[in-house]
């Protein structure tokens, strides 16, 4: 019998995720030792390994004639490693890339091959990519996955660059492919040939980027359908865990997004409830170092941001953990892996609160995006993140409907494509009492990114749009004299001292609907140079933000990008506006601290209570990344006295340190705990307890430290 077949299926519900990729090169298979490779994961505390299993190469031996055979499986069997993991309690999570053949392949089958434009085929160092549209993504990957999934004891799958990928390892961009099977399914689907590489946008261009997100989803679907058809108990990468990375890479533009495993998993975490976040900490420094490691504190970083916004921890590097020649985060990696291991019980379903939902356009933020992560998690206000997909009622598994009533603000970062329903929805949740922030030219597309007239959600009091400068450069807004113009007497403490706030490059003018009350006054760009010159002598009244009020709620709508500003430039005269724009004006309470921005605060409480309601528990996080210092991650600078003020039900009877078994002193009344912090490292993790929990298995193993 297969491991697991059915009595375990659903293992990955129960089963502590401490995830260890080693990603082999072909030849670590020539020498691979699978008592060494199971000591040490199990030095790690892993409980979990991804290992390369097919694709590319078949790492086994297969009977199938177009899965390339490893000519390097001179060491332990794939099979021989697996029953070692098995025995030592750690699951096998195939690696699988589907995404190129080796060259012979594709002599064998020139019609399975991606085709640029032009026709050409994209050959990189032998493998060369293939088509989600042709027949080896469409028939062959799947008798390769059906040979795995029956022949190997895995207990999951991940694929590697699924889709359509169409850039190789050094970022060259071939663009869309053309080939014969792409043209057809366009034309027989959508009646239109591919446009061509430079075409300026257009109903048949959105048409285009419709259908592949159509196909690769189609495609990711049946090659679930099929894995579970053969085996429940599989977990499938994109549906029972949701495989990403938090990477660098040379010459990616900075910033740096220090906020990455914190972010990744807060959108899977809000999107898809019932999937396990799997965020690594890719060790490397970019494609082009395989070999050498990023900062270990960047690497620690990565992982306590995981476990403080509700993830699994995931550890990624190329090769071999026992023939890995910079071995500079395993101490670290090591740390944070221990950590779980002895709290794992208490990391159990837990659910991080939330007064504020940003809403997301994809998988990777864009900078408006960011911005606004930025200043949610810098201001310690407590949020969650989704993708606007799962706020639709018929949201498509495994995204889950989000319960909007559950925030009492949802912000949309310049979120230009939103669904109809998604809008209904929305003001809905405005109607009942909900404070709607959006920026830019949030709802100018539906859900096929077709243009409308009038911009969605209704509740945001934009009638239409009437042009969008980028040219602002200079431009201001004058903050006051704010009494005329400002909504709900508004003020706005952090910016006492200036009277001015800079806003880039881009301003929406728009007309909005009766009732808005605009805010703050356009300065239009003026001469800034000579010295002489550098006055305005122009103040309009077209506004900074706009309040309206529908029902029982209200919207603030910002004709500019302040999140995309701020993480760009980073002035704290951007972050300190939108501070005071969410207290004051939206109404949000912040986490109340002495903390420093650098700190993210999180609060996470077990989803099950226990029955007569008299148990109260929550696990308090100080993630602190005042250790990233320009492009560098240094160690944490250590904080002493700190405060931390956090909602909290019943009587708290103790607050303990997670990190060292130590009680943290505490006040406490008005449902609320003040927690007194000593000091504060890279990350300082607390769980109080009311009465009945201090007495469970689950504290003690924490008390019995002090
Ligand atoms: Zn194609």
């Amino acid at each position: 019998m297969i491991h697991g077949q059915d009595s375990e299926s659903a293992w990955w519900t129960t089963h502590p995720w401490r995830l260890i990729q080693t990603n082999l090169r072909e030849i670590d298979m020539a020498d691979i030792d699978a008592d060494e490779y199971v000591r040490q994961l199990i030095g790690f505390d892993a409980t979990i390994a991804m290992i390369n299993v097919g694709g590319i190469i078949a790492s086994y031996p297969t009977d199938l004639d177009d899965h390339f055979q490893s000519p390097y499986l001179g060491g332990d069997s794939l099979e021989r490693i697996i029953d070692a993991c098995h025995a030592a309690g750690i699951r096998v999570i195939a690696r699988t890339d589907f995404s190129k053949i080796r060259r012979p392949v594709y002599d064998r089958h020139p019609d399975w091959a991606f085709r640029t434009a032009a026709g050409d085929i994209v050959d990189y160092n032998g493998d060369v990519h293939a088509c989600l549209n042709g027949g080896y993504q469409q028939v062959y990957a799947k008798l390769i996955i059906q040979e795995i999934v029956t022949k190997l004891a895995i207990d999951g799958i991940f694929f590697n660059m699924g889709g359509f990928v169409g850039r190789d390892y050094s970022y060259v961009d071939y663009g869309a492919c053309h080939c014969d099977a792409c043209a057809k399914r366009f034309r027989d689907e959508y009646g239109h040939e591919i446009p061509p590489a430079d075409a300026a946008p257009s109903a048949v261009t959105r048409a285009f980027d419709r259908a592949r997100r159509k196909w690769g989803s189609e495609h990711r679907r049946s090659v679930h359908d099929l894995i579970k058809g053969l085996r429940r108990d599989v977990a499938v990468d994109g549906y029972d865990f949701q495989r990403q990375e938090s990477n660098t890479e040379i010459d990616r533009p900075l910033p740096r997004w220090q906020y990455d495993a914190s972010s990744n998993t807060r959108w899977v975490r809000t999107s898809m409830p019932e999937t396990i976040s799997s965020n690594t900490s890719v060790d490397f420094i970019g494609f082009f170092y395989r070999h050498v490691a990023v900062s270990p504190a960047q690497q620690e970083l990565r992982l306590w941001q995981n476990l403080a916004n509700g993830g699994g921890i995931d550890y990624y590097l190329i090769g071999r953990l026992d023939n890995h020649r910079d071995r500079s985060g395993f101490d670290r990696i090591r740390t944070v892996f221990q950590f779980h291991r002895e709290n794992q019980e208490i990391y159990r379903g837990l659910v991080a609160d939330a007064d504020v939902l940003l809403v997301r356009s994809s998988h990777h933020p864009t900078g408006e995006e960011r911005g606004w992560i930025r200043f949610l998690t810098e201001g310690h206000f407590a949020f969650a993140e989704a993708l606007v997909d799962a706020l639709a009622d018929d949201a498509d598994p495994p995204l889950a409907t989000v319960d909007l009533s559950r925030y009492r603000c949802v912000v949309l970062p310049d979120l230009r494509a939103i669904p109809d329903g998604v809008a209904v929805r929305i003001d809905r949740f405005v109607a009942d009492g909900g404070v709607l922030i959006a920026t830019g030219l949030s709802g100018t597309e539906d859900a096929d990114r077709e243009p409308r007239a009038r911009p969605l959600p209704e509740s945001l009091g934009v009638e239409r749009i009437e042009s969008v400068r980028t040219d602002m450069r200079s431009a201001m807004f004058e903050v006051r004299p704010a009494a005329a113009l400002d909504a709900d007497g508004g003020d706005y403490p952090s910016l006492t001292d200036t009277d001015l706030l800079f806003f880039g490059d881009t301003y929406v003018y728009a007309h909005y609907s009766a009732g808005g009350v605009g805010a703050l006054r356009l300065i239009p760009p003026h001469p800034y140079g000579p010295p002489e010159r550098c006055y305005y002598a122009q103040i309009t009244d077209r506004p900074g933000y706009v309040v309206t009020r529908r029902g029982a709620g209200r919207s603030i709508y910002l004709p500019w990008l302040p999140g995309a500003l701020f993480h760009r430039e980073g002035y704290v005269n951007t972050s300190r506006f939108i501070y005071d724009l969410l207290t004051s004006v939206a109404g949000v309470d912040a986490i109340a601290t002495n903390a420093p921005p650098m700190v993210e605060i999180t609060v996470q409480r077990p989803l099950a209570r226990d029955p007569d309601g008299s148990a109260e528990s929550c696990v308090v996080s100080l993630t602190n990344a005042s250790g990233h210092f320009a492009s560098t991650v240094y160690d944490a600078v250590e904080l002493r006295d700190i405060r931390v003020t956090v909602a909290f039900d019943g009587a708290p009877t103790r607050a303990v340190s997670l990190r060292t078994g130590r009680a943290v002193r505490f006040d406490s009344g008005d449902g609320r705990v003040t927690l007194h912090l000593d000091t504060v490292g890279i990350a300082e993790v607390v769980r109080i307890v009311s009465k009945r929990a201090t007495t469970g298995a689950v504290a003690g193993n924490a008390a019995e430290r002090t």
